[in-house]
């Protein structure tokens, strides 16, 4: 590697001190930033975000405006980024449009796109494929009587929230839209992007591929999102029109209040492409697993909302073109016991070699080029039962996960329910998680097409969710997204058939 103006960090100790401190020197900027601009604005933490409160009424929404300050490096993308912070205080529940947000719609819809129909894609997270039949609900009951259900939604590798909820509005394997994994090393950039590192999550220049709002706005049809990873940031220029700062304290009744709001908009501002997220089920199933207390509480919560919102949806008044909901899970949810993991530090020295995420997988950058990795790969292969470690271009075919130098140069890929990582990451205690090769029928998620309109309920085999993208542009008129990992036309003719 070519030297720079910061060494790169020669351990993993070091690699996490300067993490560390990069952190606090954004947060020292972000608070007095803050302090400037919104004078006695609370602050609280959400998710290890700071968060602000200011008269009562959380901040929003604020862009944030990288720019360059260090000395132009040859080729360096990057680390060089200060950030401007211009705060907006959302000024009405519909949540204001920030004058610093680029849009490519400009907040109005094109004439010709006001027949359209509506989309509205929720997101449940960790959300399994079967527990719609093991925690049945009236609401969701509801949902199946005017819906298609397929027997499971297939994640893309691995199956974690990030790289799917990417995976599922771009259509591409997160090996060729960037977010390998929740957390990773990009060795090009000598930088990490961490999900719940605000400054990365919204910094555009990490994102690869078009996400539906992108090719939405682009096109003059208004996009919205209540929360969706990606949404923040300024990907080729362009955000949904009306977007939300990621804030994990906000109720499932005031994201599904605030989306139906953004629906009774006159037609020029109405948004026809909508995301909405909640994350109850991936929580309740990451306390106790899938078959837990938590869990079956978690579907219960998440029943209530789809209710409220389904009360809307029946009511909204969108025009000629109809409604549909599209609802999704990133992936589903598995069991694991503390004892089924691997601690690389007992099986590898850990010199010059960084894990940057663990769990059912992992992502490893080795020092040392070439052969020193498929040293440590005979090593780990060497002395693991329930795991097997890859070369990055080695990685089974199926998995889709070896054309991004970010995931690293060796790729563990452990049998459910085994994980590996460093020893301090080791789970305490039992609970769910996923992560696990989209192949196991765990790892699965829900998918239901819901029309108020429409007869059912109907039935679909497995749907990939790759497929999804694709499907939601060209139901919405649009142009596609250059690129494409699913087939065009596969879910349109699944659903096709369902209603017929
Ligand atoms: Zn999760």
């Amino acid at each position: 590697m070519k030297s720079r103006a910061t060494p790169a960090p020669r351990t993993h100790d070091e690699y996490l001190a300067t993490l560390a401190a990069d952190k606090r020197a954004t947060l020292a900027k972000l608070r007095k930033a803050i302090a400037a601009a919104a004078p006695g604005a609370e602050e609280c933490i959400s998710n290890g975000i700071p968060a602000y409160r200011h008269e009562g009424r959380s901040i929003a929404e604020f862009a944030l405006k990288p720019k360059r300050v260090a000395a132009k490096k040859r080729g360096a993308a990057s680390r060089a980024v200060t950030l401007l912070l211009a705060v907006a205080l959302a000024a009405t529940t519909l949540g204001a449009q920030s004058s610093a947000t680029p849009s490519g719609s400009g907040g109005h819809n094109d004439p010709h796109h006001v027949a359209a129909p509506t989309i509205v894609l929720l997101s449940l997270d960790g959300f399994r494929y079967d527990y719609l039949d093991r925690y049945p609900g009236p609401n969701f009951a509801r949902l199946l009587a005017h819906g298609v259900r397929a027997d499971g939604l297939i994640p893309a590798f691995p199956s974690k929230t990030f790289p799917n909820h990417f995976t599922i509005v771009t259509g591409l394997e997160p090996q060729h839209h960037g977010l390998v994994a929740n957390r990773f090393y990009d060795p090009a950039r000598n930088a990490s992007y961490g999900m719940s590192d605000s400054l990365a999550v919204r910094d555009g220049t990490w994102y690869h591929g078009e996400p539906v709002w992108v090719t939405a706005e682009r096109q003059g049809m208004v996009a919205a999102s209540y929360f969706w990873p990606g949404s923040e940031a300024d990907i080729g220029g362009v955000r949904p029109s009306r977007v939300k700062a990621y804030d994990g304290k906000v109720p499932n009744a005031e994201r599904v209040d605030t989306l139906l709001a953004w629906l009774a908009l006159p037609a020029d501002t109405r948004p026809h492409f909508l995301t909405l997220y909640f994350s109850t089920t991936d929580d309740g199933g990451h306390r106790g697993g899938p078959e837990s207390a938590e869990a079956a509480e978690a579907v219960r919560t998440v029943d209530v909302s789809i209710g409220r919102l389904l009360d809307g949806l029946e009511r909204a008044n969108v025009g000629a073109g109809g409604i549909e909901l599209i609802v999704v899970a990133d992936h589903g949810m598995a069991a694991y016991t503390p004892a089924q993991y691997v601690a690389l530090d007992t099986v590898i020295d850990l010199q010059d070699v960084r894990v940057a995420d663990g769990g059912p997988n992992a992502n490893i950058h080795v020092g040392g080029g070439r052969d020193r990795a498929t040293l440590l790969r005979d090593s780990i292969n060497r002395r693991m039962e329930h795991g097997r470690a890859y070369l990055r271009e080695d990685v089974p075919e199926a998995l889709h996960y070896r054309d991004d130098s970010r995931i690293g140069d060796l790729v563990v890929v452990m049998a459910l329910p085994w994980q590996v990582g460093l020893a301090r990451s080791a789970p305490r205690s039992a609970g769910g998680t996923h992560g696990w090769d989209p192949a196991n029928r765990e790892m699965q998620g829900v998918f239901v097409s819901w029309r108020p309109d429409a007869a059912g309920p109907a039935r679909i085999g497995t749907v990939r969710n790759v497929d999804i993208a694709r499907y939601i542009t060209d139901r919405l008129g649009l142009a596609p997204a250059p690129t494409t990992d699913g087939v065009p036309g596969r879910l349109a003719q699944q659903l096709k058939d369902a209603r017929r």
